[in-house]
């Protein structure tokens, strides 16, 4: 059987300076623990093909598919404030893009073996990291954010030393494009403007090409990230997801999500969260995304400036003006997904009983997801045992502006799609991960994997994997996946 991927490798054949070739560094004794059809589907691959004994040479790193020119990209990065001037893929391997009618994906193993930017480290992944992205990043499809992607996970049969021995595990991830904030912001820093130029022109032609038609082509890259990042931000927010390490490398000028290692689901509403167990500061609290994701784009606009006019001043003005821009595209897509939430259409008012209801989500300690999607049990008038009075006052009020614009079976539809009955709660990953190291039991992710990627389904608000967690199985710490 010949492998039924089509592979391009356009960022390969950018100068040597972006990236270094890196051979497959094989493991003993590899097993497949879950593919992705759906998504396969969507990349034309064919789904038999999936668990075939070649499919899991692949996945595993241990056998090169035809066509595929396996790299190692560089980037580098302002990590919690701090300026990083090299990075790059450390335990990832790009194999190359997969072309399908529309567009190119990028094909990509995480926990490969060590690469030209491992600094160290072992190159590879516990499996536990790639059971948490695997779950998490699905689900955020499944959500409507944009994402990169699960296509396979495979245990490699081999241990990784942390604090402890570990199973190691390989995820094959997708994505539109891998290329960061940092990567733009290494050449920049190394003042190769040739370079720089290279990465502008070929992501403007790979994510952006509307903005090439503009009168200032890298000023419309830099408007279009911005216009990206304005809706993801108020997407993550609008779910109550932490990612927890939004470092500048971890940014992708596609506007995916990416890096899904300290992430969380909030369970009960608190703007302070942090989980992330190296975010000792709390830089990337809950609270803070949209601030910190101004601030990323505004070091992806410095390191844009040489571009976006010869003359620095004229470039800074220009790049000024366009960042002013994010604070009012965030609030405008918040604004609007939280009315959504609400069942209600966008205006002044659905902003002040979003803002009023968050607030008491938060003095009551209330569980973010389950009271959203509670709601719609809520727009006819009913006790609810235990039910703090000032939620019950706030109701009164937000039933009122909800049937002024809709009859109760329509907003009772328009709340159901509009909140998740289920999103991936941390301690539902543990437990999963528990089972798959303990037990080398595989099903309780499969089974939570199947829950989340289907999560706006009535039926499951029964299911174990809607709960909120007791007090002892609150996860308080997420680590990074290193
Ligand atoms: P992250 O915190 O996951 O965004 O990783 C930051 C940087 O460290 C990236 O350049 C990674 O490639 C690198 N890195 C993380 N873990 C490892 C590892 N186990 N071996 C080598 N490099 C790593
Ligand atoms: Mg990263």
């Amino acid at each position: 059987m010949s492998a039924p991927i089509t592979f391009d490798n356009s960022y390969s054949r950018l100068s040597e300076r972006f990236h270094q070739s890196q051979p497959l560094q094989p493991v003993q004794n590899p097993a497949l623990i879950e593919i992705n059809p759906s998504l396969a589907a969507a990349l034309s691959i064919d789904e038999q093909w999936l668990t075939s004994e070649e499919a899991l040479g692949i996945f595993s790193g241990n056998t090169l598919p035809e066509g595929a020119t396996p790299i190692a990209t560089v980037y580098a990065g302002y990590q919690f404030g701090h300026w990083n001037p090299q990075l790059g893929d450390g335990r990832a391997l790009l194999l190359g893009e997969i072309l399908t009618e529309e567009n190119r994906f990028d094909l990509q193993l995480k926990g490969s073996g060590p690469t030209a930017y491992s600094r160290g480290g072992d190159g590879r992944s516990p499996l536990g990291p790639v059971i948490r992205e695997y779950i998490v990043s699905e689900a955020m499809a499944a959500l409507g954010v944009p994402t990169t992607r699960a296509l396979a996970a495979v245990a490699t049969g081999e241990q990784v030393y942390r604090e402890t021995a570990e199973p190691g595990g390989i995820l094959t991830r997708v994505a539109s494009s891998h290329i960061r904030f940092g990567t733009f912001q290494y050449f920049s820093a190394s003042q190769d403007l040739d370079s720089l130029r290279q990465l502008a022109d070929y992501a403007l032609a790979r994510h952006y090409p509307e903005a090439e038609d503009e009168p200032s082509p890298y000023l419309g890259l830099l408007d279009a990230v911005i216009a990206e990042f304005a809706r993801l931000i108020a997407q993550w927010q609008n779910l109550g997801f932490i990612h927890g390490v939004m470092n500048t490398d971890n940014m992708l000028i596609c506007g995916e999500t990416v890096d899904y290692g300290p992430c969380a689901f909030m369970d009960t509403f608190k703007q302070s969260t942090v989980y992330s167990a190296i975010d000792q500061q709390g830089r990337y609290a809950y609270q803070n995304q949209p601030s910190i994701a101004h601030w990323n784009l505004m070091t992806l606009a410095q390191a844009l400036l040489p571009l976006i006019d010869s003359n620095e001043e004229a470039a800074i003005e220009a790049a000024k003006a366009s960042l002013e821009t994010f604070p009012k595209l965030f609030e405008r897509a918040f604004t609007d997904l939280g009315a959504a939430k609400l069942g209600l259409t966008p205006s002044s008012r659905s902003a002040q009983l979003l803002t009023e209801f968050l607030t008491l989500l938060e003095q009551q300690e209330l569980d973010y997801s389950l009271s959203f999607s509670g709601l719609k049990d809520r727009v006819i008038p009913k006790v609810i045992a235990d039910d703090p009075s000032e939620i019950t006052a706030w109701a009164e009020h937000w039933r009122q502006a909800l049937l002024a614009e809709l009859s109760v079976e329509e907003a009772k539809a328009r709340l159901s799609a509009s909140n998740p009955v289920i999103i991936p709660r941390n301690h539902h990953i543990e437990f999963a991960i528990q089972a798959a190291y303990r037990d080398h039991d595989f099903e309780p992710f499969k089974a939570l994997n199947a829950a989340v990627t289907d999560p706006y389904n009535e039926a499951l608000a029964t299911s174990v994997f809607a709960s909120a967690p007791a007090d002892s199985e609150r996860v308080q710490r997420t680590f990074c996946g290193t």
